[in-house]
């Protein structure tokens, strides 16, 4: 079971190490937290494993902006999220794209988590499992890969998927690429319960409650006691 906290935009290094100061983790589950870049080496003074929540496909070179794997290994960072919706949304990223970000990242040796969900006039016309076909085909089974199931509809937006919406999604998901599945939307201490008990629901990646570390703490628990 995997509780990771995506802090998006939130927390510079000051509030950073006042977090890994007040999170204790609890036995019996993996936690990771995912901070903005230049709150990585505050957070990596903490005994909390540091994922990035982006990472470019080249080692380095002329990319603005962009920041590779092998400088997020030689700082301590063990993974990074790619393709999220936040990013596919609002920064261009295609199905391409986090093809070439993930790839290259396990290539390094970070793990990653790969986020794939429908919006939600696709779920409204029904497209969901074409939707999601069509992102997962763009990834290969490999021993760091974890998806993230993310209905874009859930993210920010107070609305979950049902517990049963997620886990048909997260079967899809698993019958086209063998590897752990994490639900991501709305996640909090009162909805963790019944989602992370379905049984192809591997764990969770957690916005807003993650900024918080009692809450995500609490999540943790939660994830532990049912692992
Ligand atoms: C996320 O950022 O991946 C996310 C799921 O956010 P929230 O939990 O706030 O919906």
């Amino acid at each position: 079971m995997l509780i990771a906290g995506n802090w998006k935009m939130f927390k510079g290094p000051r509030e950073t190490r006042e977090f890994v100061r007040a999170f204790a983790k609890p036995d019996g589950v993996d936690a990771v937290v995912c901070p903005p870049y230049v709150s990585l080496a505050a957070a990596l003074e903490g005994p909390v494993p540091v994922y990035a929540q982006n990472v470019h496909w080249d080692a380095e070179g002329a990319f603005t902006g962009e920041v590779s794997a092998r400088m997020l290994l030689e700082l301590g960072v063990a993974g990074a999220i790619v393709g999220h919706s936040e990013r596919r949304q609002h920064f261009g990223e295609t199905d391409e794209t986090v093809a070439r970000r993930t790839a290259a990242a396990l290539d390094a040796g970070l793990a990653v988590i790969a986020c794939v969900g429908e919006l939600e006039a696709e779920r409204e016309e029904g497209r969901t499992e074409d939707v999601l076909r069509r992102q997962v085909s763009m990834l290969d089974r490999h021993e760091r890969l974890v998806i993230a199931y993310e209905p874009v509809w859930a993210i920010g937006t107070g609305k979950t998927a049902t517990p049963e919406q997620a886990q048909e999604a997260h079967a899809l998901i698993k019958s086209l690429v063998d590897v752990p599945v994490l639900y991501g939307g709305s996640v909090k201490p009162e909805n963790a319960q019944e989602l992370l008990s379905q049984p192809d629901v591997d764990g969770a990646l957690v916005g807003g409650a993650s900024l918080d570390p009692e809450s995500f703490a609490t999540l943790c628990r939660i994830g532990a006691s049912l692992s």
